[in-house]
């Protein structure tokens, strides 16, 4: 904190929050990208405070009994460790959920994912399948805006099952079916109404593995084959022998497989094939009507 006002009262030093944050901004501005918003974070999770907070009582005093924890937290940050290991959450569609290495930290634009599938027409009692639901974001996601609904949340991970579970407690939505595979054919005797899937599609040895939070989350979350393509190629394939008549693939895949994606879906035979894009500007999302072939 060198350089920064503080007052004495007694013996103890004493800093002001916006001085305490404005210190570790400074520190962390080589390490993160966007180092200010993750002071804020780490601040409000060490506080117990919303970032409105933090700002309305920038000159209170940050409790020094709590420095310490902060700090600690500030040099996981410089290492290089994920906001959301620190905290050990993340919000997803305004739904805390627990994160821990087993998961795959959800990211903002999954969020488009669940925004499309509740724009379709979709019945009152619709059954739904989230492949590969890691901590359970989408699939809780779902649950708590369409609580009629039949939802299964599949992950080849059963410690990502765990904390997805956990999640689904938390966030008190009963009407989520959980199981541990890598196939579709664990639901045989299904026809879904839609399939939603965030699945790894990230190509084996992209330089982007070496960067930032993925280095963090777990491989088999991330990396789909040489192109990246495999489990969505996986999915295209299987996917209309347990989709109903109709039935939608929705799918988010990497900023440049949009075009990859879209030939793959046609030439399996989907129709009213649609993307949207996630907040940078990239197509991010796909879905498509399933061919007649269920
Ligand atoms: N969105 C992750 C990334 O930053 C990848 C997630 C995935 O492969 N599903 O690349």
């Amino acid at each position: 904190m060198t350089g920064h006002r503080c007052c004495d009262v007694g013996r103890a030093v004493m800093f002001s929050v916006k001085q305490v944050l404005d210190a570790a901004g400074s520190r962390l501005a080589a390490f993160a990208d966007e180092p200010y918003a993750d002071v804020r974070a780490l601040a409000g999770h060490v506080l117990q405070r919303h970032r409105a907070w933090l700002i309305a009582h920038s000159d209170d005093e940050f409790p020094v009994d709590i420095l310490d924890e902060f700090w600690h937290l500030i040099d996981g940050r410089v290492q290089g460790r994920p906001v959301a290991h620190l905290t050990g959450y993340r919000e997803f569609w305004g739904v805390r959920l627990k994160v821990t290495p087993a998961t795959l930290i959800p990211r903002p634009e999954t969020e488009h994912l669940v925004e499309q599938t509740l724009l379709l027409d979709l019945p009152e009692e619709s059954s739904i399948l989230d492949f590969g639901t890691g901590s359970g974001a989408i699939a809780i996601a779902l649950a708590c805006e369409r609580p009629a609904w039949n939802i299964h949340a599949m992950d080849i991970s059963g410690a990502a099952l765990q904390v997805a579970v956990e999640n689904a407690a938390l966030a008190r939505v009963p009407n989520i079916l959980f199981r541990c595979s890598d196939s579709l054919a664990a639901y045989g005797f299904h026809g879904f109404d839609a399939i939603i899937s965030n699945p790894p599609y990230v190509a084996e040895g992209d330089p982007h593995l070496l960067c930032g939070d993925v280095r963090f989350d777990p491989a088999n979350a991330l990396m789909s084959g040489e192109d990246g393509l495999n489990c969505i190629r996986y999915l295209i394939t299987d996917a209309p022998k347990f989709l109903k008549p109709n039935g939608w693939l929705l799918m988010e895949h990497g900023h440049d497989q949009s075009r990859s994606v879209r030939v793959l879906l046609e030439q399996a035979g989907y129709g009213d094939i649609r993307t949207a894009l996630d907040l940078a500007g990239n197509d991010r999302v796909i879905w498509a009507r399933c061919p007649d072939s269920g």
